[in-house]
């Protein structure tokens, strides 16, 4: 594999901050040359003579002209990020600073890297399995709690070991099998099967889970698209508010996802939600919302993955609400009713109005309730399973390749039924090992690679 990339033996550079004026600014610099390069231009010191994972400040200079002042700091490979000899240098932000001095170092004979080079160098010299450096990816573009940890989780190898302890389960159930084909010349009766049914079956018990999981995993990394839905005058827009002001989001949309509609994003303990058609919302267009029934609203409704309905306590019968919910459940839509301006109602009659009926009752305008409205969104989609430590997919990548894994298990499991001869069975089980070792990159090509670190930033 690695033959393949021409380039493998350059030395690379890029600016590994965000562009524009910081405080301070870093240029990174791998490759077998990397610290000969920058020697050149910091003659405070002899780089190549200093120990690894030290710093160094100094002048850096080109062509006898002082460039700025920087800290250098230094890597000797294998032990660095990349694996490779790599320096960084932490220079003052100055968009014009940086720019000279990566010229000056390609200059120097470093190349500009390509986006997510660094990482995929990593990769390819063992540093890092390919969900590790995918979810280095995912950390740079985490934007909520959940996001951030299980980014963090994966790039230590969460995920990772529980491919390998799948891949352990699978080469054991190989190795019986390969005994099995050693033995069959001496019609000797195979060991017993119903270890290897046991193997399988937890195999595929385990991959069954990881695909279930990919739906929080979504969740996760995307977020959760919400619609608040609701006759005009329910109070749609003043909830949006009171939401927004207190948990509007920081996003950073991840490279090629920048999404066409208007949205407003949420933060609820550390869970994205984002709202949908929010421009829809703002206007009072009454043929939007002026009854569940609306093909619009319907359309939105379908996108979501959690619908408040949200209506006036005082404008609205229990028979109205029943056909509403009569309207969800037949779509199978997940939604939460809310029942809105209980400031002009009393709790004896909203208990009596729509008895029987899960309603939460708030007051958008005054405020009361709507902790409870952000708890039960929480609660809606979590479902309790975050509190486990159980591994969750949340790569479309892996998903796909595990859905290929569990089919191969699904075929040894109906094989094994009928008494499948083990030859037969040891190539299922290579098949189901190959989708495995495409996770990890341990089975890869370099298109898709290239595919992969495409999508990271320049500097990573
Ligand atoms: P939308 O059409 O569903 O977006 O409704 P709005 O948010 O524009 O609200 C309609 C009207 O109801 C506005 O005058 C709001 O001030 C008022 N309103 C919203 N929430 C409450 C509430 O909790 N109590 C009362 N009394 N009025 C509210």
């Amino acid at each position: 594999m690695l033959g393949k990339l021409a380039d493998w033996n350059d030395t690379i550079v890029a600016l590994a901050t965000p562009q524009g004026i910081g405080a301070i600014g870093v240029v990174r610099v791998s490759g077998k040359s990397a610290i000969e390069i920058v020697d050149r231009l910091f003659p405070a010191k002899d780089l190549c003579a200093c120990k690894s994972h030290t710093l160094h400040v100094g002048l850096l200079e080109a062509d006898g002209v002082a460039i700025d002042q920087v800290v250098v700091s230094l890597f000797k490979g294998p032990a660095s990020y990349t694996g490779e000899n790599v320096v960084e240098i932490s220079s003052h932000g100055s968009p014009y600073i940086l720019e000279k001095i990566i010229t000056d170092i390609t200059a120097a004979g470093a190349r500009l890297a390509k986006p997510g080079e660094f990482t995929q160098r990593a990769f390819l010299n063992g540093k890092l399995d390919l969900t590790q450096a995918e979810a280095v990816a995912d950390l740079i573009y985490s934007n909520t709690e959940i996001s951030r940890k299980h980014a963090l989780q994966n790039i230590r190898g969460g995920f990772s070991s529980v491919l390998k302890t799948l891949r352990d389960q699978l080469l054991s159930f190989s190795a019986l099998i390969e005994l099995e084909l050693d033995f069959s010349q001496e019609d000797v009766e195979f060991a017993d099967r119903s270890q290897l049914n046991s193997i399988i079956n937890n195999a595929e018990k385990m991959t069954d889970e990881l695909l279930s999981s990919f739906a929080l995993g979504n969740v996760i990394k995307n977020g959760v698209q919400v619609a608040i839905i609701g006759k005009p005058n329910a109070g749609k827009s003043t909830l949006l508010n009171t939401l927004l002001n207190e948990n509007r989001a920081i996003v950073s949309e991840i490279a090629g996802t920048t999404r066409d509609t208007i949205e407003e994003v949420l933060n609820i303990d550390g869970i994205l939600f984002r709202l949908i058609d929010t421009a829809g919302i703002r206007q009072h267009t009454t043929d939007l919302i002026e009854s569940i029934g609306v093909e619009r609203s319907l359309e939105k409704m379908s996108q979501a993955d959690v619908v408040i309905y949200l209506f006036d306590v005082n404008e609205i019968n229990k028979e109205e609400l029943q056909v509403v919910i009569h309207e969800m459940n037949e779509k199978a839509i997940h939604y939460l009713l809310v029942g809105n301006k209980i400031d002009l109602s009393s709790d004896k009659v909203l208990a009596e109005k729509f008895a029987n009926i899960n309603v939460l009752y708030i007051s958008a305008g005054n405020k009361k309730n709507v902790d409870i409205v952000k708890q039960r969104l929480v609660d809606e989609v979590l479902g309790g399973k975050l509190q486990t430590e159980s591994s969750v997919v949340s790569n479309a990548r892996h998903y796909e390749a595990l859905r290929l894994v569990h089919q191969s298990l699904i075929d040894i499991q109906k094989g094994m039924e009928i008494n499948i001869s083990g030859d037969l069975l040891s190539l299922d089980i290579r098949r189901c090992l190959h989708y495995l070792g495409e996770i990890t990159g341990e089975i890869t090509n370099e298109d898709q690679l290239d595919y992969i670190f495409s999508k990271f930033c320049i500097g990573k």
